[in-house]
């Protein structure tokens, strides 16, 4: 059982962004409405991850821990859980397998709190104790049993700016929930959970790109597109500022970056690269179901369409508000 944990955390675990990731992604299913994301050394020795959400019942806390154990295929069939990001019960398992883990957590229904230690998949404690409502995880030392594994991470700064990208991502995929992020004790990132998508890029990106962006909104059956670009003036060499998000999750799909960047052809220099902060909403019976989930890249059934759309939506948002191409 520990071996086998032990190599499956090798396909979702490899560095500390993904414990991040896994981790936030269930305070983000447990309705949470702030999450606070903490580290220290790059996540490798230090990560606590606070959010508000539902908390974990005392009696399913060790089952959270099991491989293949989840509490959300059920609500995905009650429907309760529609923002449900994870579902095949494998995160916990595998972060228990490779670093020290303790929880404290609660329920609005208990009248306590309870702390539980897992260490290499190894139960150490449980104890009730006095908690607010939602649940903390801190993960410390990772791979600290799998010393191959770590001498594949980087240094520290690295792996740091790894985690902040994708906090920005998911604050980007989240402006319902409030995010803090806090780097060796510095505050970096803080997000008011208010909804606008606007305010995110200001923090995120600062006043300049905040202040020279252009509202995108098109709608067809199958996709609707929602959200911001950059006017060309603010375009980059690099494409950092790429930001789009699909059905909620940061995922690249060579067909809408091919898309975006053909609509801004004529407005923007070659080796320039657009901002982007934009929502697809796309059916699922258009997505190509073969490709695996945590693959970040995403084949659609009608692959022209999607294309000509978003490429459409791009010009249109580019030339509805009258701006001179700058250059060809
Ligand atoms: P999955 O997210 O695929 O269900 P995980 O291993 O990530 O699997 O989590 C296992 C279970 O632990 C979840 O299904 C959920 O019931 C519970 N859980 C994990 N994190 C939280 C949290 N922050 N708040 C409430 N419940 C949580
Ligand atoms: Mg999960």
């Amino acid at each position: 059982q520990n071996t086998i944990n032990k190599i499956a955390a090798g396909e979702v675990i490899e560095r500390p962004a993904s414990v991040v990731k896994e981790l936030a992604e269930n305070a983000i299913d447990a309705m949470a409405t702030a999450v606070t994301i903490e580290i220290k050394d790059g996540g490798i020795s230090f990560i606590r991850i606070t959010d508000n959400g539902c908390g974990i019942d005392k009696g399913e806390i060790p089952m959270a821990f099991l491989r293949h154990s989840t509490s959300k295929i059920k609500s995905v069939e009650d429907l309760m859980c529609v923002r449900s990001l994870g579902f095949r019960g494998e995160a916990l398992s595998s972060i228990a397998a490779v670093a020290q883990i303790e929880l404290i957590t609660k329920t609005k229904e208990a009248f306590t709190g309870v702390r539980y230690v897992i260490e290499g998949g190894k139960e150490q404690n449980m104890e009730d104790i006095g908690a607010p409502d939602g649940t903390t995880f801190i993960v410390r030392n990772l791979f600290y049993n799998t010393p191959v594994r770590r001498k594949f991470l980087k240094t520290a700064t690295t792996e740091a700016g790894y985690v902040s990208a994708l906090v920005e991502h998911l604050a980007f995929s989240h402006p319902e929930v409030s995010f803090r992020f806090i780097n060796n004790g510095q505050n970096k990132l803080y997000t008011s959970g208010n909804g606008s998508l606007k305010d995110i890029i200001y923090h995120v990106n600062g006043r300049d790109i905040a202040t020279n962006l252009l509202e995108v909104s098109a709608k067809t059956q199958d996709i609707q597109i929602s959200g911001f670009i950059g006017k060309p003036m603010i375009s980059r060499g690099n494409r950092t500022y790429e930001n789009y998000f699909i059905n909620g999750r940061y995922i690249k799909s060579n067909i809408i970056t091919r898309a975006i960047e053909e609509g801004y052809k004529g407005y923007i220099m070659q080796h320039q690269y657009p901002f982007t902060a934009l929502h697809f909403t796309i059916e699922q019976s258009i997505i190509d179901v073969n490709v695996h989930p945590t693959k970040m890249e995403l084949r659609f059934s009608q692959n022209e369409f999607v294309y000509d759309f978003v490429l459409n939506a791009i010009r249109n948002t580019l030339s509805g508000r009258e701006l001179v191409p700058e250059v060809r």
